[in-house]
């Protein structure tokens, strides 16, 4: 199987600056999203960062031939390496302490039969698969742990004051704990990696039903974007769309 992908990242109507990023490079199979977070510039610096180190460190693996387990290993190592290269810069640099970002990467395998995903923050993936949007990761947030003890219902949650308050970050600390996946893939599925910028302003029905329409992956990600600027846009928003082809 071929697969297609692009990105659209935006600032949205109402944040001075973007501290979203993104990367897609095919030679690696890699797609992936960040969303820093950190005073004066240092969201954007942390989550470029982030997203430029697993790259480097998928290169310096060589993940685009590696065996299966050696490929899922070398994904975690590139968070780790994100997560080391980001809190060390944090610390050499008073304007960036405590900056941190959300990390959501697939790669892809030649054939595209399966993808690794690794994440960690509040950024999501997606898989539609005939209509139907399943999402891939867990949200790190203080707010989903109540919901998942029972202490919040789902639509609380999302209202809550404290809604973006994350409980795992890259770079905040020298230690993270990665959140990883093997995803197996069909002809016609679609993934999606997204910032919260995304899912706080458009459902997810709304999100399948654009994605379920068809059509190259940068309308697609450009579609979303709109929908959520069309929501207002209160945050930077970044969708990534790949198209499993047959
Ligand atoms: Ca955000």
């Amino acid at each position: 199987m071929e697969w297609t992908a692009a990105a659209r990242t935006d600032t949205g109507l109402r944040r001075p600056g973007n501290e979203d990023a993104c990367l897609i490079r095919r030679d690696l199979g890699l797609v992936v999203v960040a969303d820093g977070m950190g005073g004066h510039a240092a969201g954007e610096v942390a989550s470029r960062l982030a997203v430029d180190e697993v790259a480097a460190s998928l290169e310096r693996a060589g993940i685009a031939t590696a065996t299966a387990e050696d490929g899922r290993r070398a994904l975690l190592a590139a968070f780790l390496a994100a997560n080391r290269a980001v809190h060390e810069a944090a610390a050499a640099n008073p304007e960036y302490r405590g900056m941190g970002t959300t990390l959501t990467a697939v790669v892809l395998r030649p054939g595209a039969r399966e993808a690794w995903l690794a994440h960690v923050g509040d950024s999501r993936a997606y898989l539609l698969r005939r209509g139907r949007l399943v999402r891939l990761t867990r949200d790190h947030t203080w707010v989903q742990e109540q919901v998942e003890r029972g202490h919040l219902s789902p639509r609380e949650a999302r209202t809550h004051p404290a809604a973006s308050v994350l409980t795992r970050a890259v770079g905040t600390l020298p230690e993270v704990a990665v959140d990883d996946a093997v995803v197996p893939l069909a002809p016609g599925d679609v993934l999606l990696l997204c910032t919260d910028g995304l899912t706080n302003v458009v459902r997810d029905r709304a999100i399948a039903g654009v994605l379920s329409r068809g059509g190259h992956a940068g309308e697609l990600a450009a579609e979303l974007v709109e929908l959520a600027n069309r929501g207002g846009g209160p945050d930077n928003i970044t969708a990534a769309v790949i198209r499993i082809g047959p």
